[in-house]
């Protein structure tokens, strides 16, 4: 066993959200400059932490380590991204007549947060360092599979003399807890990742007290392989993007669609880059994907397979405890089939062919989600056109990723509302203040 924690109920969700209250005035207060020394203070801690840190979050999840130091990477980089942030609050003044007319962006007060265990603290950052940023307190709820680096980072950010109750970890269930904190009327926003299911229940219980919510929710991405493309480094670099973090990943691009002239061609490199993909121990060091997170997710992922579609590729995966699963590629699978529309949340790709540019926007838009996406092609009008056509939040071109600190994240559709990561994030995380002075003559 891992740990043993208690686990939260109502009351102790209330208690957070009471000092979360309580530490508000006094954060708020805190100078633009002081609030990013502390802000940059908390990166160095999670810096000199960062081993410690990534080996917590591989064990708390069973990813890779080189996967969780990466993560922690982020974790770090996002809070120094944000410690700019309480400076750069930027307004606006506005030409009107009788007066000097102005903006300003203040904080919200308690803002919930709600996340995943898939990546456990950098969602959680994503949304942290904003919100310290804009000057709001807050509540984390993390999931119940996976707390232990979010009650790590409590203690840290502690340690980096961010004051007592500005930062609040509340461990457990989504239905208790996470539920408290979107029903809960002294709390002014919950930012939630995870299943579309959920973050719908979200949405209608914030309804009853107009709470500000924003949703980073499933995705079915698409990645497009238009046979002009270098077949070999989209090959290549394909499996990463569906099987990197086990499939447990909202931007995982698990419907690849290829041009059907590309089609030999690409299934040949894939399969060379699926079989070598190294399955095994999260803490060695060459394990690029481990376990999925629990036997109930391994049942569900498993019964996507052999439900149709045929199994074109199967790579490896170790006998014995955990919850295994070789990456696996279905092919060839129409759009309509089951594993094509719903979000696996594994290691199982589905490889759908196409005829032509107006067919694959066609096929890729034809989903309810919209979070990301890839396109590899060499002819450049094409690649910008199709990104254009894509009903999708993040598209990136001959690459396959999605994420970065300083850039905007989030969905289309039905994989969310908002964005998170960027100079964007911040108008969630704040409410737009207008004020007019009257002035004669101006
Ligand atoms: P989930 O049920 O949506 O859980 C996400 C978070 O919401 C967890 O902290 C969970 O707490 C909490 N929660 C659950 N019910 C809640 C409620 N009624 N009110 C408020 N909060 C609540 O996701 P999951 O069960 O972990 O995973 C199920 C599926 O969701 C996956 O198979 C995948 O399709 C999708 N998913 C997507 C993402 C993403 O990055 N977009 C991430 C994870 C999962 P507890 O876990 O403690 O109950
Ligand atoms: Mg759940």
């Amino acid at each position: 066993m891992l740990a043993e924690l208690p686990s939260a109920g109502v009351e102790e969700t209330d208690a957070a959200v009471e000092r979360a209250r309580a530490a508000y005035p006094a954060w708020r207060a805190v100078t633009p400059g002081d609030r990013a020394m502390l802000l940059h203070r908390l990166a160095d801690r999670l810096d000199e932490q960062l081993e410690q840190l990534a080996v917590l979050e591989a064990r708390n999840c069973g990813k890779p380590i080189a996967d969780a130091r990466a993560e922690m990477g982020m974790v770090r980089d996002t809070f120094r991204y944000y410690a700019g942030a309480p400076e750069r609050l930027l307004g606006d003044t506005i030409p009107v007549a009788g007066g000097v007319d102005m903006t300003f962006r203040e904080p919200l007060g308690v803002v919930g947060l709600i996340t995943p265990w898939n990546f456990p603290l950098t969602i959680a950052a994503w949304k942290m360092a904003p919100a310290l940023a804009a000057g709001n307190t807050l509540v984390l709820k993390p999931a119940e599979l996976t707390p232990l680096t979010a009650l790590e980072f409590e203690r840290i950010a502690l340690e980096a003399g961010i004051p007592a109750g500005v930062v609040n970890v509340v461990s457990g269930p989504g239905r208790v807890c996470g539920q408290r904190l979107v029903e809960h009327p002294d709390v002014a926003k919950v930012a939630f990742t995870g299943s579309t299911e959920v973050g719908r229940g979200i949405a209608e219980a914030a309804a009853s007290t107009i709470k500000r919510v924003t949703l980073e929710l499933g995705g079915k991405s698409a990645n497009l392989v238009f046979a002009d493309a270098d077949l070999d480094a989209a090959a290549a670099a394909a499996p990463i993007a569906v099987f990197g973090n086990a499939g447990q990943d909202c931007c995982a691009r698990s419907r690849i669609l290829v041009e059907r002239p590309a089609l030999d061609s690409f299934m040949a490199g894939l399969e060379r880059a699926v079989t070598a993909v190294r399955v095994g121990d999260p803490l060695d060091e060459r394990t690029e994907m481990g376990p999925l997170i629990s036997a109930g997710q391994r049942e569900s992922v498993g019964s996507y397979v052999g439900d149709g579609a045929p199994v074109a590729i199967r790579g490896h995966a170790p006998a014995g405890p955990g919850f295994w699963f070789p990456p696996t590629v279905l092919a060839p699978v129409s759009n309509a089939d089951r594993a094509a529309r719903d979000e696996i949340f594994g290691p199982v790709a589905c490889v759908i062919p196409f005829e032509d540019e107006a067919d694959a926007v066609r096929i890729a838009n034809d989903t309810i989600y919209g979070l990301s996406g890839s396109i590899w092609t060499r002819d450049g009008a094409r690649a910008l056109r199709v990104a254009r056509a894509l009903e999708t939040g993040v598209i990136s071109i001959n690459s396959n990723t999605s994420v970065r600190v300083s850039t905007p994240f989030g969905g289309f559709k039905q994989s969310g509302i908002g964005r998170e990561l960027g100079p964007h994030a911040l108008e969630s995380y704040s409410e737009l203040k207008n004020v007019f002075y009257a002035v004669e003559g101006v």
